[in-house]
């Protein structure tokens, strides 16, 4: 189990990283936004809710957007106290390897077998 103390910590560090990609997004749709105006007119974007620009932009970066589903997703576990419960065996994973990997939700042991079993199915 976690202590209140590593759940802050853990907290705190889902929701830099979030910002953090947020901030990239915004300024990735702020370029996008621009030309867009230009070609549909200024009315309708000022119309768009802030949800919206962020789907908008979440279609145009897979990567990124996959990644804010998985710092949601943590941020989940960690709210419901199951962040350090490893899917595949129960058993509780390392404060420390959450912190270098706070979306992961596997321990160390069942990483290591999945991955093993990846690559040798890349090597068929
Ligand atoms: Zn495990």
């Amino acid at each position: 189990m976690l202590t209140p103390d590593q759940t802050d910590q853990l907290r705190a560090h889902l929701e830099a990283e979030l910002s953090r990609l947020v901030a990239a997004a915004t300024s990735a749709l702020d370029f996008t936004m621009d030309r867009d105006r230009d070609r549909i007119g200024r009315d309708s974007m000022d119309d768009a809710t802030e949800e919206e620009l962020y789907s908008t932009k979440l279609r145009l970066h897979d990567r990124e957007s996959r990644l804010v589903g998985k710092i949601r997703a943590a941020m989940k576990r960690l709210a419901d106290g199951a962040i350090d419960e490893c899917e595949e065996c129960a058993e509780p994973i390392g404060f420390k390897r959450l912190m270098a990997r706070p979306v992961t939700t596997l321990c160390f042991e069942c990483k290591s077998a999945r991955e093993q079993v990846e690559a040798e199915e890349s090597n068929e």
